[in-house]
């Protein structure tokens, strides 16, 4: 199927509450102006160079959001212009995004990433670790971000019930979190795994290959 078909089909499959976020990494500017075309604005990458070399070649309506694994060092390089973090991992990286924001006069939107994975390799917060980063939130630690929701990854298995079992997980703590303060986004669901993560609550997914196609790392 061509990227049009592909995105059409993708779009099909969303309710009308859940918003795509088109993980463009490993593609080509070209690609991503393909779907930019069909209407598409958000759109995801996991590497901040790839980032850095590819958006100055695309309309600057694109809203960015950061998705993979973020070094502290990079933090300041996307600050100017990212519209999402959703891979905020650790209090440290939090800590310095709330900084360069400040410098941008910026307030930042972004996801915690929370391991709901069985997998050990995986980033991510623990589920204590983000109750607490978000508490602190709350009591204006960090007043330059805006905590908008949480985000995860299930193991990578075809066991659908241990993938229901993570994504509910996930969604368990957004429900509790969002008792303290509202929160807007819950992200959970990638190709292969997107219908069951809205079945369990995702109102935004991230998806890469069923859109593009498969990614070549050889290149
Ligand atoms: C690559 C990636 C995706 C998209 O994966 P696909 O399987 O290609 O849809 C989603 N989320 C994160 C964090 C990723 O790194």
């Amino acid at each position: 199927m061509s990227i049009k078909e592909n995105y059409q089909s993708i779009k099909n499959q969303l309710p009308g509450h859940v918003q795509l976020v088109a993980v463009s990494k490993t593609h080509p500017a070209s690609a991503i102006e393909e779907v930019y075309g069909f209407g598409q604005r958000v759109f995801g990458e996991n590497k901040v160079q790839e980032l850095m070399e590819k958006s100055p070649l695309l309309p600057d309506d694109i809203q960015w959001h950061l998705i993979g694994h973020l070094q502290t060092n990079k933090v300041k390089y996307i600050a100017p212009f990212i519209d999402t973090i959703q891979s905020v991992d650790s209090e440290k990286l939090l800590g310095e995004i709330n900084k360069e924001a400040g410098k941008n006069n910026r307030i930042i939107k972004v996801l915690l990433q929370v391991k709901i994975a069985a997998e050990a390799t995986k980033f991510g917060l623990e589920i204590t670790e983000a109750k607490n980063l978000f508490q602190a939130y709350t009591e204006g630690k960090f007043p330059n971000v805006d905590i908008t929701g949480l985000m995860g990854m299930a193991s990578f298995t075809d066991d659908k019930q241990q993938v229901t079992k993570e994504f509910s997980t996930l969604k368990h703590i957004f429900d509790e979190l969002n008792q303290l303060n509202p929160l807007k986004t819950l992200s959970m669901g990638m190709s292969d795994d997107f219908p069951i993560a809205i079945e369990c609550g995702a109102n935004s997914v991230r998806v890469g290959s069923a859109i593009f196609g498969r990614r070549d790392y050889s290149k």
